[in-house]
């Protein structure tokens, strides 16, 4: 009997902070010890502690077997709507002719993005995360798997629209890139540091409506260097096309 959520299915098991019911279905809830202290926040932790450490096994094995074929995987995350995509579009439109290109498109639903990084002519595979907020290496495993990219191409990984999950998870990408719009504020790096702290480059996107909205681009350069002081941070906007000389010459250097 699932006592977790108060749900009442008779098939119900507690595993943790999460609950798998009979057919298979897994509802994230608060366990009722978690915060307390003793043995729940005890489980909890050593939960999360071993999700993790398989993630890294997978991802270290990605690495290898990327490294092994000299892909270059890059790990693209942001907010939903930063512009991943677009400037995915438009990268693959401008760039794919000087390396071969392919797509791991990570949404919850949907093969919206897909559709559109199909259309530059790319391979691309589509997954889908359900309730999950993040792409982790058995996925990106079973994704590359999939879409068998050739030796020495670039594998863009377009990660699940969101600031906090992804950024735990490893998938085993040589770099990661972070995607921020204007339009988003420039207190993001503060308040979502473990994604900006990890980020080896910074794109901040739709420069073109720096006029429009109120970005202040002295404190986010501030902030930025708190949480990461060595991050690359581009300027760019994927639709007018400032700055992506400097993004496709970043891309050409690694
Ligand atoms: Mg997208």
């Amino acid at each position: 009997m699932c006592t977790t959520c108060g749900c009442g299915d008779p098939s119900g098991t507690r595993v943790g902070v999460v609950h798998q019911h009979g057919d298979g279905e897994v509802h994230l809830h608060p366990h009722p010890e978690v915060g307390r202290p003793g043995d729940g926040a005890t489980r909890t932790v050593q939960i999360e502690h071993d999700i993790l450490g398989r993630n890294d096994a997978l991802a270290a094995a990605n690495r290898s077997w990327l490294a092994q074929r000299h892909i270059l995987a890059l790990n693209m995350m942001s907010s939903p709507g930063a512009g991943k995509t677009t400037l995915l579009e438009r990268t693959i439109r401008e760039m794919a002719h000087a390396r071969p290109v392919a797509v791991i498109e990570g949404d919850q639903e949907t093969d919206l993005d897909a559709a559109r990084i199909r259309a530059t002519g790319v391979p691309v595979v589509q997954i889908n995360t359900g309730a999950g907020c993040h792409l982790d290496a058995d996925m990106l495993r079973r994704g590359l798997e999939a879409l068998a990219p050739a030796d020495h191409s670039v594998v863009f990984v377009e990660n699940v629209g969101n600031l906090v999950c992804p950024a735990l998870f490893d998938l085993g990408e040589a770099h990661r890139v972070v995607i921020m719009s204007v339009t988003e504020g420039a207190d993001k790096p503060l308040k979502y540091p473990h994604m900006f702290a990890a980020a080896d480059v910074l794109v901040v996107n739709k420069i073109d409506l720096l006029p429009y909205v109120d970005f202040d681009v002295g404190a986010f350069h501030r902030d930025v260097a708190l949480v990461n002081p060595t991050a690359q941070v581009q300027h760019v906007s994927a639709t007018r096309g400032d700055g992506l000389d400097a993004w496709y010459a970043g891309l050409r250097a690694v």
